[in-house]
């Protein structure tokens, strides 16, 4: 089979058609970062309005790529959860006014999901594997024992750790210097710290050090980031297009800082399956770590370690899987096809609603 996905659900407007060895057969996107960098972020109409503006333009071109026409696809997926609402109703209704035309099938996919399935593509995962989500709008701890079977261990109660990288990131204003102009705010992060002399120079307070759950929490470094930077700006007399000085060593003390409180929490949340034999000899042990804020190496090394050390396999999809994208749209299409075709043969295109604020799965801890 062939199938399209398409993904609107935040400010990239992605299409993608895969086969079913999960092999591209095209990927198209249009990326509204730089339009929304102006604005210092993303404004909800503006981001609804510029998939509007390229959803079709987008989705063409996947086909062109492909050589393929939408008579050829077998079904067409589609982010429709969770998400900014006005770009997710762009994705959904290009996609049911295609499966209507041509007579196709209707994939409603969740966006997190599919940033978890995203790594069996090129990996033969099976499941149950633990699954760790980081990007712009989550921080998830899940037990992933199918397709559509997903277990929740903990989440942030606050922020999102790529979601705080940016904040952090703007208020620092390293788009000011010409090598980060371009970078997401985490990239940004990342990049500073590799050139640190002095990762310790700053301090910050590890969050929820004294909790032993799987949450997390990322709005504590916020405001002790944005404290320190204040700080720094008045004693030194900044100028306000003025950077900090050593900002180096101080992304470099976040990053540890962030990295420190995400391996607790994985490692935390490995114990608790381990003791409830949710992952055991039988089952295998594996760590799958994806969403945008996977692409850090100095996050993913330190979990790496950790995984080394408790004899956890650990996989990454490739970087730029990790963030948001058309083919992990159109692979969770796929693996859902191909586990229950006939349901999505039947569905009700008016079934298919845009849910912002979904959750993924079952709760397996009560917090
Ligand atoms: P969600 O998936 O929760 O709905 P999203 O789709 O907006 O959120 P993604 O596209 O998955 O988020 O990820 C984008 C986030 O990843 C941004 O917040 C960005 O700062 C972060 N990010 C990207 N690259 C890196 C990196 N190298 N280090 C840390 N964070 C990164
Ligand atoms: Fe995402």
């Amino acid at each position: 089979p062939y199938i399209l996905g398409i993904e609107t659900s935040c400010d990239d407007t992605g299409a993608a058609i895969l086969n079913r060895d999960g092999n591209i057969l095209s990927e198209s996107v249009h990326s509204q970062h730089s339009q929304h960098l102006r604005y210092g972020g993303i404004i909800p109409p503006i981001a609804g309005e510029l998939h509007r503006q390229n959803i079709e333009n987008v989705v063409s071109e996947a086909f062109r790529k492909a050589n393929l026409t939408p008579n050829d696809i077998d079904a067409i997926a589609v982010t429709n959860r969770p998400g900014l609402v006005m770009s997710l109703r762009i994705g959904v209704r290009y996609a049911k006014y295609l499966a209507r035309k041509y007579n196709k099938p209707l994939i409603p996919v969740h966006h997190m999901e599919a940033h978890a399935l995203t790594a069996r593509m090129n990996n033969q995962i099976p499941f149950p594997f633990l699954c760790l989500l980081a990007s712009g709008g989550h921080c998830i701890l899940t037990l992933v024992k199918g397709v559509q079977d997903f277990y929740m261990l903990g989440e942030t109660m606050d922020d999102a750790p790529g979601e705080a990288f940016d904040k952090i990131a703007r208020r620092l204003k390293l788009r000011y210097l010409p090598e980060y102009e371009w970078m997401n705010g985490g990239q940004a992060i990342e990049c500073a710290s590799s050139k640190a002399t002095n990762p310790n120079q700053f301090e910050f307070t590890l969050p929820l050090s004294q909790y032993k759950d799987c949450q997390f929490s990322f709005s504590g470094i916020k405001d002790n980031t944005r404290r320190i930077i204040e700080r720094l700006e008045r004693d030194n007399k900044l100028s306000p297009d003025e950077i900090i000085p050593d900002h180096e060593n101080f992304c470099a003390g976040l990053l540890q800082t962030v990295t420190k409180h995400i391996a607790r929490r994985t490692q935390r949340a490995i114990q608790f399956c381990e003791d409830n034999d949710y992952i055991t000899d039988e089952t295998g042990r594996r760590l799958v770590f994806s969403g945008g804020v996977a692409c850090n190496d100095f996050i993913y090394n330190t979990l790496k370690e950790l995984c080394d050390k408790l004899d956890y396999e650990i996989f990454r999809p490739m970087k730029q899987h990790c963030t948001d994208n058309g083919i992990m749209i159109a692979w969770n299409g796929m693996e859902r096809w191909l586990e229950n075709e006939e349901t999505y043969r039947n569905i009700n295109l008016d079934d298919v609603t845009v849910d912002p604020q979904a959750k993924l799965g079952t709760n397996l801890i009560e917090n």
